[in-house]
């Protein structure tokens, strides 16, 4: 029986690549730290701030919002709810759950009222679904989080997330992804600071955490999801941790501290789009065009608290 290395108590986690043991009271306590360390590290926020974290009723984005309020952080809640059937009834019921349990404000844009269901564009569109699904969640964080003025948005992308794209945007050398890949995107012309504060933490860790800490989450994947082209790089990226702990956190944390500073960020210039004047290269923003395609319906103010 592996014993907790800080009380000796019976341990509930081994952790190979940090090489520790710890119960339960333990893991809590290093997962919060970590987290704190991670927000210091890369100067995402402070306790003046108001975070907008994206839910999305999966582990890592609730434990993400769990671990900020315990933290002391004035952190609220944006779920967007995707229209996708079950799977995102479900995922809606859970993040209200989580906010009326623990008393904290959730704020929730119906994606149906604001263009169309993901499985409607998707009747539509010949992308894959999650090409223009990021496309609309990155619009609409970061449209409602500035009209209901907060600082910055904080996603739960975690260690695998990280480091698959990284593997992608390498083995493509996409060199101007590489660039903004950063736990930091800075705010600019009308786009809100965005952060990852859970970028140095496992799936893995993130669902001890969520599960130990009493959330309920779904763990049912997004029925989109399957064959997108990340799945494959997370399978890669778990086979070499398996035979090398510590490798993916290396990967990642030495592409940060060794590679990015190399690298050249030319940023683009942004104008507001002409249509609905959120911040784009082109004279009419990517979502004002789907719009368009899915022959649509007039903006509106769906947020709700
Ligand atoms: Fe959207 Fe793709 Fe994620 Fe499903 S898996 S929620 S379609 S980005
Ligand atoms: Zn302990
Ligand atoms: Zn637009």
């Amino acid at each position: 029986m592996r014993k907790c290395v800080k009380c000796q108590n019976k341990a509930v986690v081994y952790l190979p690549q940090h090489r520790l043991s710890l119960c339960k009271e333990h893991y809590m306590e290093w997962y919060a730290r970590r987290v704190e360390a991670t927000i210091r590290e890369f100067r995402m926020f402070s306790k003046k701030d108001r975070v907008l974290v994206a839910v999305s009723g999966g582990k890592d984005s609730l434990a993400l919002w769990h671990v900020l309020h315990r933290l002391g952080y004035r952190a609220d809640g944006l779920y967007i709810n995707l229209g996708i059937d079950e799977y995102s009834e479900r995922s809606k019921l859970l993040c209200d759950k989580f906010a009326k349990d623990r008393d904290l404000v959730l704020h929730v844009v119906e994606l149906k009222r604001e263009v169309a269901s993901i499985p409607e564009i998707k009747q539509v569109e010949k992308r894959p679904a999650c090409s223009f699904c990021g496309q609309l969640k990155r619009y609409y964080m970061n449209k409602y989080a500035r009209l209901l003025g907060y600082h910055v948005i904080a996603t739960g992308h975690n260690l695998d997330d990280e480091s698959a794209t990284l593997l992608s945007n390498v083995l493509s050398w996409n060199m101007e992804y590489l660039s903004r890949q950063f736990p930091v995107l800075e705010e600019r012309e009308g786009f809100v600071r965005k952060v990852k504060p859970l970028c140095k933490f496992t799936e893995k860790e993130n669902a001890l955490y969520a599960f130990l800490a009493g959330i309920e989450y779904v763990e049912e994947e997004c029925p989109f999801a399957e064959g997108a082209s990340s799945i494959e790089h997370k399978m890669i990226l778990n086979q070499v941790e398996e035979k090398s702990p510590g490798t993916k956190l290396r990967f990642y944390m030495d592409f940060l501290r060794r590679m990015h500073p190399l690298l050249s960020s030319e940023e683009v210039s942004l104008v507001p789009c002409r249509v609905c004047g959120e911040p784009t290269t082109a004279e009419v923003c990517s979502v004002c065009r789907l719009r368009e395609r899915l022959s649509p319906k007039p903006l509106s103010s769906s947020a709700s608290s």
